[in-house]
């Protein structure tokens, strides 16, 4: 059997139900109010037909599954609750994956889940969730929730379309549809071992497709990150995003600009540091969102003819990826370093045609361009000092004289700045000379700057230059002071 089994649609029991999914209202400029008036909601009915895989006809498999999140499973069953392994799990077993998290939903309010476990704790304000605690690993607990306002609820929407509040329970169905893609919209039922599919999401998973439920616009309007979940599941998934879903995203990436900056900076993590960076950036540049999530950048790159920065953006990324794979470290400050760049040095050269002196204007550049991305990403300072440092350490690459070699070999964002000057050479090979002198410099300093002095002397020697005499200058003949 494949890595996705086909289904017989002899064995699947297939039952056409309607499940409500909010349409927001649709249109409307976005703008955040500071009075978010509750809007009312129309209704349309997406309809839902279940499709149940039985065991024999998928892959997802017990062995693959987390203890802890079985241990759940199991307790709420025999709670006499239904519970359903669901979300990115599911769909990360059916491609063979291995899912960094298992998501638990069931019919038990948070209320009915604490009482199953001891080592359970009720978090959220906006939607109340149980966490279930195994040493370092949480298995999340969600009742089942709709979209639909049918009055017993609390939901707010913002007249933009977006959701403020959301705080209904509801059926499995509605649970599936208020979910952002078929892919993320199956449940594995403990209880036979089935994958349950009420939006078509198997077979979307087999063709490795992204697919929003519903209206894609209504539901990018009601959250605009969805555009960005979009790209980066299907760069993580090696998935296409479906033609309807794709369509709509360039013209309503502006909408970005009003989601939470906190939001934004995770979900940047997750899209540059998983280990599928270069196909996030080149699937944001696609879809037309990077000038929404890094403005300054993506103009400066339309800027940029010969698309060096693009290339140095692109290798930069590519090592990321490398050192995600090899399990090395990767620091956030390095990546934007990386990803501003291009902004700081297109603020760079504005400043110094101004006439501002050279350190200064690096300075002004790297507080310019951190402060206006921080109005879309809120890059934490623990990480946009860091990044400014390895900016600011880059003019220090070209002074070689002894005390400021020791003082940057000192600096305790060398390691970092370096790595960035390495980079640097696939924009250009002006730096080649460079990164020669400070790999040797960081082995034996002394060595490097004897070496240096003698390279320039040669240099002189090489091209059977004499050593340079000083011109005088020609004293004016005084001839009656013209
Ligand atoms: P990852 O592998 O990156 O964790 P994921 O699909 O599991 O991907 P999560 O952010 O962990 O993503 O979300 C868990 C589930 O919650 C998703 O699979 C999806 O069903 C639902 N979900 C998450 N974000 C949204 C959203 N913005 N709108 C609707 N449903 C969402
Ligand atoms: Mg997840």
């Amino acid at each position: 059997m494949g890595a996705c089994g086909a289904v017989n649609p002899a064995q699947a029991l297939n039952v056409t139900r309607l499940a409500s999914i909010c349409a927001a209202v649709a249109g409307g400029n976005g703008h955040i109010s500071k009075d978010p008036r509750r809007a009312r909601l129309m209704q349309p009915h997406i309809r839902t037909q279940l499709q149940i895989i039985p065991r024999d006809q998928h892959n997802v498999s017990r062995r693959d599954i987390s203890p802890n999140a079985l241990r759940v499973l199991y307790r709420l069953r025999e709670g006499g609750f239904d519970a359903f392994l669901v979300g990115g799990a599911v769909r990360d077993l059916l491609i063979g994956g291995h899912p960094k998290d298992f998501d638990v939903a069931t019919n038990a309010t948070p209320e009915e889940v604490r009482g199953l476990f001891r080592n359970c704790r009720l978090i959220g304000r906006r939607f109340r969730l149980a966490h279930v605690v195994y040493g370092r690993e949480i298995i999340e607990v969600a009742t089942f929730r709709a979209n639909s306002d049918d009055g017993s609820g609390d939901r707010e929407l913002h007249e933009g379309g977006r959701v403020l509040r959301d705080n209904v329970y509801g059926s499995i169905e509605d649970d599936a549809v208020r979910r952002d893609f078929t892919a993320n919209a199956l449940y594995y039922a403990i209880e036979d071992f089935s994958v349950r599919d009420y939006t078509g999401g198997f077979e979307d998973v087999r063709n490795r497709l992204m697919r929003l439920i519903g209206d894609p616009e209504t539901r990018y309007r009601e959250d605009p990150v969805r555009m960005l979940r979009a790209v980066r599941l299907a760069a993580k998934l090696d998935f296409e995003i479906e033609t309807a879903t794709a369509k709509p995203i360039p013209q309503l990436a502006p909408l970005l600009r009003e989601a939470a900056p906190a939001r934004l900076f995770e979900e940047c993590l997750k899209l540059f540091l998983s280990g599928h960076a270069v196909k996030s950036f080149i699937g944001l540049e696609r879809h037309g969102l990077l000038p929404a999530l890094l403005p300054e950048t993506a103009a400066a790159l339309k800027s940029n003819r010969s698309g060096a920065l693009r290339s140095m953006v692109l290798e930069g990324l590519k090592g990321t990826d490398t050192r995600v794979a090899n399990d090395e470290p990767v620091s956030p400050a390095f990546l934007f370093a990386l990803l501003l760049w291009p902004a700081y040095c297109r603020s760079l050269i504005t400043l110094q045609a101004q006439g501002v002196h050279a350190a200064e204007a690096q300075r002004r550049a790297a507080d310019r361009v951190t402060v206006h991305q921080l109005e879309t990403i809120a890059l934490p300072r623990r990480f946009s000092l860091p990044m400014q440092e390895i900016w600011l350490l880059q003019s220090r690459f070209s002074q070689r004289q002894r005390k400021r070699v020791f003082r940057t070999l000192a600096h305790p964002r060398f390691r970092a700045a370096f790595d960035f000057l390495n980079l640097r050479l696939a924009a250009s090979d002006e730096h080649a000379d460079d990164v020669a002198f400070w790999r040797e410099a960081q082995s034996d300093p002394a060595h490097a700057l004897a070496v240096d002095a003698d390279a320039h002397r040669d240099e002189s020697n090489e091209e059977g230059e004499a050593p340079r005499k000083r011109r005088r200058r020609r004293r004016k003949t005084g001839n009656g002071g013209e």
